[in-house]
């Protein structure tokens, strides 16, 4: 069966809404295969975020995702990379549809959409490279 990377962000992690995320997660089917909180290092988020590298928000999301604890899983299931991000919603919280976990959880958007709550694999190379980032 197919993995994918789950963080829930400090925002996430900050507001309470760890238990939210997971329980529409296992709700939707998936199986949380491991599960852990901890503080990002910079070489953890230097890595999970290399593709973004240079670009104007890159600094300010790897200070915002150091910010405070944030919440790793790795999610098994049936084509879960797909069905997590559709869970998730679109980056913005402010637009994304209701009934996923940005559209109904978030409101930032603008400097602030670093603010989306949660981080999904986008594709499996992504997910195993990211699994390996934070449970080596
Ligand atoms: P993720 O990969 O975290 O699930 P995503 O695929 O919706 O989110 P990406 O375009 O891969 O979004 O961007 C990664 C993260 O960088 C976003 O989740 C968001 O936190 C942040 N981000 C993206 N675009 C911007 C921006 N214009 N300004 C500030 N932060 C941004």
């Amino acid at each position: 069966t197919e993995r994918t990377l789950i963080l829930v962000k400090p925002d996430g992690v900050e507001r309470g809404l760890t238990g939210e995320i997971l329980r529409r997660a296992e709700t939707k089917g998936y199986r949380i295969a491991e599960l852990k909180q901890l503080r990002a290092s910079t070489e953890q988020l230097a890595a999970h975020y290399a593709e973004h590298e240079g670009k104007p928000f890159y600094q300010p999301l790897v200070d915002f995702m150091l910010s405070g604890p944030v919440v790793a899983a790795i999610l098994e299931g049936d084509r879960v990379i797909e069905g997590f991000r559709s869970l998730a919603g679109t980056t913005e919280p402010t637009t994304a549809a209701p009934g996923t976990i940005r559209g109904d959880l978030g409101r930032d958007w603008g400097e602030k959409v670093q603010k989306n709550l949660v981080h999904g694999s986008d594709s499996v190379e992504s997910a195993e490279r990211e699994i390996g980032i934070w449970f080596g």
